[in-house]
């Protein structure tokens, strides 16, 4: 690890003003730590924003949640109202890591972790994403936990979360605030697919901070359901994840959302599909459908066409859950 300079600013203004390209945020440090104890990331200052006012969880006035950057993920699987308006939410955090990493890992954080990729953290291969214009020695080499949708030539990583899985199923919004000013982001384009740009894996500027998440009002609690198919039951990151929820009326569909993980740069989300699905039944045929339409432009490596097959069971398996929930 190489020195860095190391500020507690209390407020956000503060925090904003030690902003630069070689600072780095951090709050639970889950990921940030690996990286620099690896000489990944070698930040020469480290603005340390526990001490900021963003670790409360309120309702908005249009019946939603304002979740705070700050907020613990255990603090939020855990809260009553993420139990009971967003049982998708929780499910999906819970599936993620182990308790010790929930207890530190803050909710700004986890959109920001990096991709799990093994060449990523392997600082004697090159790596696009660590050092662009160096190469994808993932592309022709072992990948079979790599994408099977979004990928470029110059990246073929996965995002590695869980809870973001859900919160792009979920329509969530991410607040930050930078020098410039505040502004919210659609979830679906806070995070970036590869393109020939790897190294960056979102929208953020440099003087940006994530300060809170917003979830629109519930309206999935009765029928959702996180799916996580890994290589071992606990702790390890997703082959396959599917974040399913449905509004039923009866057998029929009203609405539905659908969104993958392990399989692409970003949580993989296709309006199109959902849609597709409003007015059919909630039947096997139905989300056998969805799965067909959202896997169409899967492209395989080498070592991971197995994903498009798990992730059309994945996805059929999620939907059945979701639709069963609830139903005595
Ligand atoms: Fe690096 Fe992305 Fe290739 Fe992995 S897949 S080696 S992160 S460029």
């Amino acid at each position: 690890m190489t020195p860095f300079q190391y500020s507690k600013p209390t407020s956000i203004d503060a925090a904003l003003a030690l902003t630069g390209p070689q600072a780095r945020f951090i709050a639970g440090g889950t990921n940030l730590l690996d990286l620099m104890k690896e000489n990944l990331d070698q930040p020469e200052h480290l603005i340390d924003i526990t001490g900021l006012p963003l670790d409360q969880v309120s309702q908005t006035e249009a019946g939603g949640l304002l979740i705070g950057a700050l907020v613990s993920n255990a603090d939020l699987a855990w809260h009553p109202l993420v139990e009971q308006g967003y049982p998708l939410l929780s499910q999906a955090i819970l599936a993620g890591a182990s308790p010790q990493l929930r207890n530190m890992a803050s909710t700004g954080g986890n959109l920001l972790q990096r991709t799990r990729c093994y060449y990523f953290y392997d600082a004697s291969t090159p790596c696009n994403k660590r050092e662009p214009g160096s190469g994808c020695p993932a592309r022709d080499g072992l990948n079979r936990i790599h994408a099977i949708l979004g990928a470029s030539d110059s990246c073929v990583a996965v995002h590695p979360s869980d809870m973001c899985v859900a919160l792009a199923a979920l329509e969530a919004r991410v607040h930050v605030q930078g020098k410039a000013g505040v502004r919210q982001i659609d979830f679906a384009d806070f995070h970036r697919l590869p393109g020939d740009s790897p190294q960056r894996d979102n929208q953020l500027a440099d003087d940006e901070l994530i300060t809170a998440i917003e979830l629109p009002a519930p309206q999935f609690s009765q029928h959702s359901h996180y799916l996580k198919v890994r290589d071992r039951e606990s702790y390890a990151f997703a082959l396959i994840s599917v974040a399913a929820a449905l509004e039923l009326d009866g057998d029929n569909i009203v609405s539905a959302r659908l969104a993958l993980g392990g399989v692409a740069h970003k949580p993989w989300r296709n309006p199109a599909v959902e849609q597709m699905l409003q007015g059919r039944a909630a039947s096997s045929e139905s989300f056998a459908a969805a799965a067909d339409m959202l896997l169409a432009d899967a492209k395989p490596l080498a070592h991971n066409a197995f994903k498009i097959k798990l992730a059309h069971a994945a996805i059929v398996r999620a939907f059945t859950e979701a639709a069963a929930t609830g139903v005595a």
